[in-house]
């Protein structure tokens, strides 16, 4: 049996917006229209007020990185050591937990200011941290 990428399995979800945009180069997240709650992930129903009254907003692709880790240890398609950062994101924005790209353990500071980039994992479009 051939192997599915992920994304294809959210074709019929409501959050396959999420993927059609970060194909786009574009990190969006829903936002609810009843209570004005914005979520991280993004959802299909508030978890705050249960609305499905749900529309797509654009998050800011800079932040301060609130902590990070080394991976030293993984399977191999992931090539560790690697790092993994949170990063919280301007204007109050979430807290986005991706791994880190292009930066060593000695060039990372906890507060640094960095950016979301953009990627692809085979036909996967993911999201990293990168330096501004
Ligand atoms: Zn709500």
């Amino acid at each position: 049996m051939e192997k599915m990428p992920f994304y294809l399995w959210t074709e019929q979800t409501k959050i396959r917006q999420f993927w059609e945009n970060l194909k786009q180069q574009k990190l969006t997240t829903t936002y609810c229209s009843e209570c004005n709650e914005r979520h991280w992930p993004p959802r299909h129903m508030c978890p705050k007020c249960y609305s499905i009254e749900l529309d797509w907003t654009e998050l800011k692709l800079e932040g301060v990185l609130e902590t990070f880790t080394e991976i030293g240890i993984a399977l191999p398609e992931f090539n560790a050591p690697f790092l993994v950062g949170c990063l919280r994101l301007d204007d109050n924005g979430p807290m986005i937990f991706a791994r880190m790209r292009n930066y060593t353990r000695e060039s990372v500071k906890l507060d640094m200011r960095c950016k979301i980039g953009f990627d692809f994992v085979e036909e996967l479009p993911i999201y990293v941290i990168d330096p501004l």
